[in-house]
């Protein structure tokens, strides 16, 4: 069994994903080809968004857009404690203070009331001047975009939507990657919507940050001029070959894959509610399932429940053992354990299941039994 079954996802897309690679080889044009237009439009309209850039990879669309918003050193930016390292990471390497926030415990996402505590902490303090929020639409469920979009215009910040994991997902008819100024996601293989390498898509309505962000994907150039540049950026693209297997697979996406990655996690939810912290959605919220989080009772109860499965060949990881107030470049805030209650709780409890749409019914059945009989 498989954790996320990229060959199976492959088998079933061949033919028309082996003939996109083909017409890329066979036009020669690698870098910013046809396709790559073409994908940033369609990605523009299915996620609601007048702008689309793509870039190499998510940790790249989450830089290149604090960059945009002109995030550095002596601005404060908001994250959560419990994420991918590349959240807090795409804003320190900016010389931008990160202040780590607490997670809701329910939804694994930013605790807006804890976000508001520190927000204004760090007005008190006076040091870092509050500039920008990252929220993180972890495991596909986007975060509580309504509560966080009312502080951040209080206190007149700008908001992240680090959607890596988020693609696909909805509040209302609204799709994940347009609920911040900005939203970044990731194409990694094992995303929601993955390609066959690394590649990234930034989201935006302001049509001036849109036009910063084609600029500073490619070295910071002037929009007049190839060899002319305005300031420092980077070199982060998206491959043409990338571009024309991401628009097949978006296809797949669109018709069945996120329905049916959906009705996984009802199957799991149905079996394993009664005995295990399930995940929530919130009411009205629509979640593209990057994972199926379950919390149980305790450590050694998640540490045995995941050595039973392993002895049954079923695969489970622990997204995420560690917070990121522990890990060396974050330690140095001083920060307690004791200040991220719920973000402590998750990486100590939190086990992930198999998920992906190409799953089988008696597959689940046959996970929540091993965890029903050992949780
Ligand atoms: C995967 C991920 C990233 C980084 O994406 P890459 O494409 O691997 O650089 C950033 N944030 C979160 C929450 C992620 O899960």
């Amino acid at each position: 069994m498989q954790f996320r079954d990229l060959k199976t996802q492959y088998q079933a897309l061949k033919p028309q994903i082996d003939s996109a690679i083909q017409s890329v080889l066979d036009s020669s044009a690698f870098i910013l080809g046809g396709p790559v237009a073409e994908l940033e439009e369609k990605l523009a309209n299915y996620v609601g968004c007048k702008h689309c850039i793509t870039c190499a990879n998510g940790t790249d669309a989450l830089r290149l857009s604090l960059m945009s918003l002109g995030v550095g050193r002596g601005d404060a930016v908001f994250a959560p404690d419990f994420t991918f390292f590349a959240t807090a990471g795409a804003a320190s390497i900016l010389d931008a203070q990160v202040i780590l926030v607490d997670i809701d415990e329910r939804t694994f996402n930013l605790s807006p009331g804890s976000l508001e505590e520190a927000i204004q902490r760090t007005l008190l303090e006076g040091k870092y001047t509050p500039k920008a929020i990252i929220a993180v639409d972890l495991f596909g469920l986007p975060a509580d975009y309504p509560q966080i979009r009312k502080i951040a215009e209080q206190y007149h910040l700008k908001i992240l939507e680090d959607a890596a994991q988020g693609f696909g997902g909805r509040i209302g008819d609204r799709r994940a990657c347009s609920f911040g100024d900005i939203g970044a996601t990731s194409f990694f293989p094992a995303k929601p919507l993955g390609c066959y390498g690394d590649g990234g898509a930034i989201f935006t309505d302001d049509s001036r940050i849109a036009d910063r962000l084609r600029s500073l994907r490619a070295q910071g150039r002037s929009s007049s001029s190839k060899y002319e540049h305005c300031e420092i950026g980077m070199n982060s693209r998206l491959d043409t070959i990338q571009a024309a297997i991401l628009l097949e697979k978006l296809k797949a996406f669109e018709q069945y894959e996120l329905q049916a990655v959906n009705q996984v996690a009802k199957w799991y939810t149905e079996r394993l509610s009664a005995a295990v912290r399930t995940p929530f959605v919130p009411e009205g919220y629509y979640s593209s399932w990057a994972q199926y989080t379950i919390m149980l009772k305790d450590t050694e109860t998640r540490d045995r429940v995941q050595r039973e499965l392993k002895k049954k060949g079923i695969p489970s990881m622990i997204y995420y053992p560690f917070v990121l107030h522990q890990q060396k470049p974050y330690q140095g805030m001083g920060r307690s354990d004791g200040e991220f209650p719920a973000a402590m709780r998750a990486v100590r409890t939190v086990l992930s299941l198999p998920i992906h749409p190409y799953i089988k019914e008696e597959d689940v059945c046959h996970i929540a039994k091993v965890i029903l009989e050992n949780a």
